[in-house]
């Protein structure tokens, strides 16, 4: 029986069967085969989401082999939806293309990505999900649809809606069509500054910079504080470290995160994202003494992705990190308590501990998305323990 782990290792599942899918046919048929079996269905993307969104004790289907830019056009691309994102800079590049903002880190896949709302920093650039304009899915009946938000069929435009943040949930996601940029230079400043003044001084450093973000380090006054921002300078090679790197976008963008952790994050309105921060630090100095991991604060545009965190509102996304073998949940719950009383919604791909009707009550459009996502697929081929916990 294969063993699947996600990249930090904490989730494990044990699937009757590992698919390794190499072309759109083979997914549309394991998508019927599961169906007529009985067989729930999940695609894993890089396992790097903490929540447990892929684990089942039936198929975990990976698209190995559905991987590159498929065609690109002036301002879009479509591209194969277990396309690792680091393999994708160098690619649109060359049709002078770029993603208009990334993660933190470029180790997921496209279709992983979008699925959780995976975003990077900047006030101005909303999430990856909010750059998908059409997507080609292997539904559980076997057929493979083109949806797209100008699709003839409404029950397509719908589909297209709902399934931009998809959470694996109406099908194999085989393609991607994004909306892109025209490739551009960045230059990245870094340095260190006091917590307290940092957040005084924040709104003018978001507005004045395309990304602005900071980690803060628990029990210390310090703020290692970032931004970038566009250049027509020419890339200073070899890069220097993160901090100083000077490039173009795919290759300042992501950074080297090696230690495994957990993580929990929430997007609260971007108006109280100080306020919010001011009170995790409080937490953290009165009942987490030991916690040593930072916590890390970004911006985040509003989109209208159905699933969203930032739908309909502009947010400020704060992460909270723990080391794999240390326990997380009571400080976990402890700030998510806070994030609540802020307004915030978790993402999609980090730990959280909401129940499906809190859930709802967070998304205005959550009974739409599962209402699409029913019409698709009814008998629930692919909903893992997880995703049937929340489901109204
Ligand atoms: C070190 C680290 C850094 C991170 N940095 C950031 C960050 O900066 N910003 C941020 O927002 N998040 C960040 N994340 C979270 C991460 O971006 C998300 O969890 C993302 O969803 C992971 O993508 P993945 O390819 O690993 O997908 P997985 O975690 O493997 O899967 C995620 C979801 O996508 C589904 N899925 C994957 N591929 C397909 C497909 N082809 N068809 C249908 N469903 C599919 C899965 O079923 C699952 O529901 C980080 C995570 C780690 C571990």
């Amino acid at each position: 029986m294969p063993k699947w782990s996600n990249w930090s290792g904490r989730l494990t599942s044990k699937p009757d069967r590992y698919a390794q899918i190499y072309s759109e046919q083979q997914a549309a048929a394991l998508a019927a085969y599961c169906s007529q079996n009985d067989k729930v269905l999940r695609t894993v993307g890089a396992g790097h989401s903490h929540q447990d969104l892929v684990g089942n004790d039936g198929v975990i289907a990976d698209l190995v082999g559905l991987a590159g830019v498929i065609s690109a056009d002036a301002d879009s691309a479509w591209i194969w939806g277990g396309s690792r994102i680091h393999t994708l800079g160098l690619a649109l590049h060359q049709s002078g293309l770029a993603l208009p903002n990334q993660g933190d880190i470029d180790q997921q896949t496209i279709a992983g990505a979008t699925a959780t709302g995976t975003h990077g920093t900047g006030a101005t650039l909303s999430n990856l999900s909010s750059r998908v304009i059409g997507s080609q899915i292997a539904l559980a009946d076997g057929r493979l649809v083109t949806c797209t938000a100008s699709s003839d069929d409404p029950l397509e435009r719908e589909l297209w809606q709902a399934s931009r943040l998809h959470l694996g949930a109406f099908g194999i996601i085989t393609r991607l069509h994004l909306a892109l940029v025209p490739s551009y230079r960045l230059q990245e400043r870094t340095w260190q500054a006091p917590l307290l003044a940092t957040l005084e001084d924040l709104q003018s450093l978001v507005d004045d910079n395309r990304h602005c973000e900071f980690f803060w380090y628990p029990h210390t006054d310090t703020a290692q504080v970032k931004v970038i921002n566009p250049t027509n300078a020419d890339p200073a090679y070899p890069l220097g470290d993160e901090g100083s790197r000077r490039g173009w976008n795919f290759e300042v963008l992501p950074n080297h995160r090696p230690h495994l952790h957990t993580e929990m994050e929430y997007s609260v309105p971007a108006e109280h994202g100080p306020d919010c921060m001011r009170a995790i630090k409080t937490l953290l100095e009165k009942k987490f003494p030991d916690v040593r991991w930072p916590v890390e604060y970004r911006t985040l545009a509003a989109d209208d992705v159905w699933l969203s965190t930032a739908y309909d509102r502009a947010t400020v996304t704060i992460s909270v990190h723990q080391a794999v073998a240390e326990p997380d949940e009571p400080y976990y719950r402890a700030c998510e308590e806070i994030f609540l009383e802020f307004g915030g919604k978790p993402h999609w791909g980090k730990a959280n501990y909401l129940s499906g009707g809190q859930l709802a009550a967070l998304h205005p459009r959550w009974e739409d998305w599962w209402r699409v996502r029913d019409l698709v697929d009814p008998k629930g081929v692919f909903l893992n323990p997880y995703m049937r916990s929340i489901r109204p």
